[in-house]
């Protein structure tokens, strides 16, 4: 699918008051069961898609007076998080890893309905399935060829070429900015 065909991913919180678009699809989609995520979560798994930050653009209702409340919070690789969420409602709808703020995770149970059946059936990855139930039951997936792996995997092995080819872009024009 070209570019431009590319009907936006929209999302929101629980209150309405803060939302969001991508206007490319991710680069991926992490459904992630380590134990950190379930505690985040409060579930089974985090569901992150990834996408560059240049694609993604929130709006805050302008009657809502505190800014989007960027919470910072510890990551089992030391590195650090940051997540955005609503000033109302006080929902996480995207974080960003350590200083990486040129790429965006979004969770993505936030997206719209619609939105989101097309991310889960979008390109993805189950990571950490060492610590999922024993009842979730991913042999579909591997049968379909989706990754599944105990803990994290090769991004060359996994991404799409147009996916890493996005990646290699966004970098160069992070590099681009910080010279
Ligand atoms: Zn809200
Ligand atoms: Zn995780």
């Amino acid at each position: 699918m070209s570019l431009s065909a590319f009907i936006p991913l929209t999302g929101r919180c629980s209150c309405a008051a803060l939302s969001y678009t991508l206007t490319a699809s991710p680069l991926i989609t992490h459904i992630c069961y380590c134990t950190w995520c379930q505690r985040e979560s409060g579930s089974i798994c985090a569901v992150n898609s990834i996408i560059e930050s240049s694609n993604f653009s929130y709006r805050l209702d302008p009657t809502v007076s505190q800014p989007v409340a960027l919470i910072p919070g510890p990551t089992p690789s030391g590195n650090g998080q940051t997540v955005a969420r609503c000033p109302v409602c006080f929902d996480g709808l995207w974080k960003y890893y350590g200083d990486a703020r040129f790429v965006t995770y979004v969770k993505a149970g936030t997206l719209d309905e619609e939105c989101f059946k097309r991310v889960a059936g979008g390109e993805r990855v189950h990571i950490y399935t060492s610590t999922k139930p024993e009842w979730v039951d991913l042999g579909r997936e591997k049968e379909n060829g989706v990754g599944v792996f105990e803990e994290y995997y090769v991004r060359e092995t996994v991404w799409v070429q147009e996916a890493l080819e996005r990646r290699e872009k966004m970098l160069k024009a992070v590099e681009g900015v910080g010279s």
